[in-house]
């Protein structure tokens, strides 16, 4: 609770109630309290009920409100520090979320790559040693399996020599309130990426690029950069696309996708 208490007193003292972050979330909107800095007040009285408990576990962590606060304050953080404070005093029950636990062998991702025999068939992905590792993130592996494929090829297209990773971010045991079991769990990560020697990864996921850049040493070299920025600037565009697939494509701005830049670059792909 002490890091949460730190987390609270920028609200307490900066925030004006101004209602700009309300007005563009309707997660704030749909409880009560007028602003966050009402949301940090009721958490330092320590009394929590139902809706206040259920403002933390269920803000989507997009960071619009941190994009638009005037006095730049950033209640996702907020958000990610009650978290951990909720799971140390055993507030949350980390069993809940036991189908997200990404650093145990089966997890809901691992067992739906299992389940469809996803691994197998992008075996030949898995090198040991590559010049651009793709990472697509879980999402993209189960909602577009052959996509990524195609993705693999079109990056192979300079010569590079390209492996994927099927691997989790970590983000969700981040977003759990288990800080400690993410250091451990990325840890792992980056010696797996760094042993492929790649000279950079490309993402497809906002989520997966944001924590993937926050934990790359710099002295490795390895530049991340997404996969539309890649597509956007090698002059590559939506008509192409729906010509060849006979399919539409769209996309819509989120926090974290605007953050990264990525719905620029989409914006770009698909003038
Ligand atoms: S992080 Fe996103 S969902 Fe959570 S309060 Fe801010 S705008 Fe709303
Ligand atoms: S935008 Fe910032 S200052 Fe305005 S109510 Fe939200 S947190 Fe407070």
């Amino acid at each position: 609770m002490e890091k949460l208490s730190k987390s609270v007193q920028p609200f307490l003292e900066q925030c004006s109630r101004c209602g700009a972050c309300v007005e563009q979330c309707h997660h704030l909107q749909a409880y009560a309290y007028e602003s966050p800095a009402d949301i940090a007040a009721a958490l330092t009285s320590g009394d929590l009920d139902e809706s206040l408990t259920n403002i933390v576990l269920e803000c989507s962590l997009c960071g619009l409100c941190h994009q638009v606060c005037p006095e730049e304050l950033d209640f996702k953080q907020l958000v990610l520090d009650a978290r951990c404070a909720f799971v140390a005093s055993g507030i949350t029950d980390s069993q809940r979320y036991r189908f997200l636990w990404v650093d145990y062998d089966w997890c809901l991702f691992s067992i739906f790559r299992d389940t469809y025999g996803l691994d197998d068939c992008y075996a030949h992905l898995m090198k040991a040693s590559c010049d651009v590792l793709f990472f697509p993130g879980c999402m993209l592996l189960m909602q577009g399996h052959r996509i990524v494929e195609s993705v693999c090829q079109w990056l192979a297209k300079s010569g590079d020599s390209v492996a994927m990773l099927t691997e989790c971010c970590g983000a969700p045991l981040l977003q759990m309130g288990q800080p400690d079991r993410f250091k451990s769990y990325t840890e792992t990560l980056w010696r797996t990426i760094k042993a492929k020697g790649p000279r950079q990864i490309v993402t497809a996921c906002p989520t997966c690029h944001a924590q993937l850049v926050e934990g790359c040493d710099s002295a490795d070299h390895i530049e991340i950069i997404s996969l539309y920025q890649l597509m956007a600037e090698s002059g590559l565009r939506a008509k192409v696309l729906v010509a060849e697939a006979q399919r539409c494509m769209t996309h819509a701005q989120t926090g974290t996708d605007r953050l990264e830049r990525m719905s620029e670059c989409c914006s770009r792909i698909t003038s």
